[in-house]
């Protein structure tokens, strides 16, 4: 495995994790979870991403169980949770960016995942009707209690995380040090060009998610090996409309074709790309059974092959490269 660090921070997290979103406590069983957090760990994998709002607190309570019945020592892993989404029972004090629900967010996630602290916590969200100087301080209120160790946001905009970190220092707090956006071959708009200031000047670390669109850069839509699939899970019609749109599944075919070349799965190849970028701290890989996973751990394996001809060639095909101003 290899490790980087997270932005400036000094923390290192395994370039390769794993995130329990639609899998722990929903798609998959208890047993399957133990499984994946078992071959992870062993490869390697150091941090485990998690959400309040993930099966609704479920994910949270079924990733604590399992910590804690493997006694992995707590310095060898990093766990995160994000606040934003709430759990089962919705209300107005119960999402967003609030102190209130900041404060009980965090203390209800140490319960479910059984830990004393969280080492990343993130805003899953903007929340656009608290202003970000609550935020900020109570983010800052989490990591003096010890409850947190390094805040962040995931999908805020550049001039978001930007006043973020214009409030943190207006105080002398503690901005975010952590970005977690999407980041595929398709969707690259914030790694590659909103947030480009925020890497040179701020330092900020990314933990990308969706490293596979989903499942379909692993090009079995395209095959026709896709079965029992995410995007056949009830209630993700919206995510199978999106991710298996027509223009994206010819290019997976063209990428296909890439990948035979060199002789890897397109999954290995579509996430090694991931971890080409210096600006991706850790590429969150999800998986819904053992063999996935397994596949997607030995990606690292795959990175020598993406020479600078690979790589203009998968431009080629994909054509997604945010257009930046020439100078
Ligand atoms: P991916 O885009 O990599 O999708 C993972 C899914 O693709 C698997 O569950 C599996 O689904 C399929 N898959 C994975 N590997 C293979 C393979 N080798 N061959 C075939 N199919 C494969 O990542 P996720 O969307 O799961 O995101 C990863 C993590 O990022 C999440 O678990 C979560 O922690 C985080 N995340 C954060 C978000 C945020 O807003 N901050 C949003 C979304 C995710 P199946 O078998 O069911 O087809």
């Amino acid at each position: 495995m290899e490790y980087r660090r997270l932005g400036k921070s000094g923390l290192q997290l395994s370039s390769l994790s794993l995130g329990s979103w639609l899998t722990f406590g929903q798609q998959i069983s208890d047993k399957i979870a133990d499984e994946l957090m078992g071959i992870a760990y062993d490869a390697g994998v150091n941090f485990f991403d998690n959400a309040e709002g993930y099966a609704e607190g479920k994910s949270e309570i079924v990733m604590g169980k399992i910590l804690k019945a493997h006694h992995w020592e707590r310095e060898s892993y990093v766990v995160s949770s994000k606040v934003f989404f709430g759990t089962e029972n919705k209300g107005p004090n119960r999402v967003g960016l609030s102190r209130k629900h900041i404060i009980e967010a965090c203390n209800a996630a140490l319960k479910r995942l059984q830990v004393d602290y969280l080492d990343l916590y993130f805003c899953h969200r903007p929340d656009k009707n608290t202003p970000i100087e609550e935020t900020v301080w109570a983010m800052n209120t989490l990591l003096q209690q010890g409850k947190i160790l390094y805040w962040g946001t995931s999908e805020w905009s550049a001039s978001e995380i930007m006043e973020a970190i214009r409030v943190a220092r207006q105080y002398n707090l503690i901005g975010p040090t952590m970005e977690q956006p999407q980041y595929n071959l398709i969707e690259r708009n914030k790694l590659e060009n909103e947030y480009l200031l925020l890497f040179k000047e701020y330092g900020l670390g990314t933990t990308i998610w969706s490293p596979l669109a989903s499942g379909l850069l692993s090009g079995k839509y395209t095959s026709g090996e896709a079965k029992n699939t995410r995007l056949d899970m009830k209630g993700l019609e919206w995510l199978k409309e999106s991710a298996l749109a027509e223009e994206k599944l010819a290019k997976v075919k063209k990428l296909q074709v890439l990948a035979d070349d060199l002789n890897v799965p397109l999954a290995k190849l579509s996430l090694a790309w991931c971890l080409k970028n210096p600006n991706v701290s850790t590429v969150i890989l999800g998986a819904s059974k053992v063999e996935q996973l397994k596949e997607n751990l030995t990606t690292l394996d795959v990175l020598p092959l993406l020479t600078d001809e690979v790589m203009e060639n998968i431009e080629k095909v994909m054509q997604t490269k945010p257009v930046l101003p020439q100078f």
